[in-house]
């Protein structure tokens, strides 16, 4: 049987401490709602399957394939990584 829970462990390798006083979405790092934590690009990758860098957009987390969160400014998208993350996303 499959398990449910999304968060295979992986992110934690790429997990990071939380800077203070620096923009922590600036700084190439993003939270992972789903596994929650703190990562930076290197636990993430884009829709197109290649590796996550600082300067692109739509990250997905590695472990649990869902969305991470980058960009708080922009609440609209916000919204709408709310609703992907209750889609099934399937890489490859
Ligand atoms: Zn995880
Ligand atoms: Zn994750």
């Amino acid at each position: 049987m499959e398990q449910k829970r999304p968060c295979k462990g992986l992110c934690k390798k790429y997990r990071v401490k939380k800077l203070v006083g620096v923009g922590r979405y600036g700084s190439g790092q993003c939270r992972c709602q789903i596994c929650d934590i703190w990562m930076d690009y290197r636990g993430c990758h884009l829709e197109s399957g290649v590796p996550a860098s600082v300067n692109n957009y739509g990250w997905i987390c590695n472990c649990c394939n869902f969305k991470v969160r980058k960009n708080p400014r922009n609440k609209k998208s916000k919204e709408k990584l709310r609703e992907t993350n209750s889609q099934k996303i399937t890489t490859k």
